[in-house]
């Protein structure tokens, strides 16, 4: 065959596949989108399973009608037009979709007599004594040999890198003790920089390839860019939601604490990411769980731990501990209060700097969670303490570890005895 017709040939055929792989992707693409907007298969988060509704059955009846719309409205889910493919609020009952896309419904009922009086009582005059519980203390991240992959690691003209993970450990190791000295149960979810998953990120590489192959569609299975995106999501799996997952596992199961306080700190975005200069920026907030997206409650799994988190009414305790909290960053710890401008996270009451948002940790710890976000790492103020930590000045008032720790105690003992 001469060269220039086997070249046509194979051009030809090379462009014939092509098309065609193009027009089943285009295909498959409008399937995909017809079947998303009828909501028509069920649906999961990443990793997570196919919930059990019959697990609220024992909460039928103790909720009144007016009780779950205010908490719906003001905590969980402040638009009508998120949650109204999902949920239908009956006179008698709380009709939830129990899986997307079919006409399968919980039916929860609500409680004749009108609970309101829950409503109006003061979040933080009905905690209990610190003494006996247990208060469960998760370092945020994984920090060490990882914090790179779980892209919480930053690091300047040669400095010490920060890494938010180790950070954090260290403030949940000054305030352990601490907390014990109130005759508490202080446990650490993570103790050193490693993960709590057995899991790593070579172990999510089929699913990774699996989604690569959703999201990009199946041309160039040897191009950089694909390798990358698979790369990318297969360590987001591991150090983010596999991580989480293992630690709620470990929580809900073996630690089974009263509350759990998860320890962060704040980043703020580089104004110029290739240049890296210090923010004026710094604040703190404290996050309660609630404000699902419409997103969101398309998952048959975020309905129901939303539902769950409600009829337990943790959210109360949340608003209440977080305003301590809050109170005590300000005052303590002399941070100004962040704000959020976008639609994923809602303002919960009154004090400054207490939101609501919907995070994988919040949502699955089965008991009341505070998520800690003071001090915004990069910032003028704060990296110089942090390089003043990592070179070992440790343990004075200037140390900001202890500033931390001292912050959180201050706004657990306000709340415990106001
Ligand atoms: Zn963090």
């Amino acid at each position: 065959m001469p060269i220039s017709m086997r070249l046509r040939i194979s051009f030809s055929s090379g462009l014939t596949r092509f098309m065609v792989g193009a027009v089943v992707r285009y295909i498959l693409y409008l399937v995909s989108v017809v079947i998303l907007s009828f909501g028509l298969n069920a649906k999961t988060t990443s990793l997570g399973q196919v919930p059990q509704w019959s697990a609220l059955d024992i909460f039928q009846k103790t909720m009144s009608r007016s009780e779950f719309i205010h908490f719906l409205d003001t905590v969980y889910c402040p638009r009508p037009e998120w949650w109204s493919a999902w949920i239908t609020i009956d006179q008698d009952r709380v009709r939830i979709r129990k899986v997307s896309g079919k006409d399968d419904w919980y039916d929860l009922y609500f409680s004749k007599d009108n609970n309101d009086s829950l409503m109006s009582v003061p979040p933080g005059n009905s905690s209990p004594d610190p003494e006996g519980m247990i208060i469960a203390l998760d370092p945020g991240h994984i920090g060490g040999a990882w914090s790179k992959m779980e892209r919480r690691h930053f690091s300047l003209n040669g400095d010490p890198p920060v890494k938010e993970g180790d950070l954090s450990l260290a403030v949940a190791q000054n305030l352990a003790p601490r907390i014990e000295a109130l005759g508490a149960t202080a446990v650490l979810v993570r103790k050193f920089s490693e993960p709590v998953t057995q899991q790593r990120h070579k172990d999510f590489r089929e699913i990774a390839k699996q989604w690569a192959e959703e999201v990009a569609g199946t041309e160039d299975n040897n191009s950089q860019e694909r390798e990358l995106l698979i790369k990318d999501r297969e360590e987001l799996l591991f150090y983010r939601v596999d991580e989480i997952r293992a630690r709620a596992e470990l929580i809900n199961q073996s630690i089974k604490p009263d509350l759990v306080i998860c320890i962060h700190l704040n980043a703020a975005p580089w104004a110029n990411p290739v240049q890296k200069e210090l923010v004026e920026r710094n604040d703190h907030h404290v996050l309660v769980n609630g404000c699902y997206l419409g997103g969101e409650l398309a998952y048959d799994d975020q309905r129901v731990e939303l539902i769950w988190r409600m009829v337990n009414r943790w959210h109360i305790s949340e608003q209440g501990l977080a305003e301590s909290l809050a109170r005590s960053f300000s005052k303590n710890a002399g941070l100004v209060a962040f704000s959020y401008k976008g639609p994923n996270a809602l303002k919960i009451g009154e004090v400054p700097g207490v939101w609501a948002r919907n995070l994988l940790a919040n949502r699955k710890y089965r008991c009341p969670v505070v998520f800690l976000e003071p001090y915004v790492a990069n910032s003028l103020a704060v990296y110089p303490r942090i390089q003043n930590w990592l070179q070992g000045k440790r343990g004075g008032d200037e140390c900001l570890i202890k500033e931390y720790a001292s912050a959180v105690l201050l706004g657990l003992k306000n709340h415990f005895t106001p």
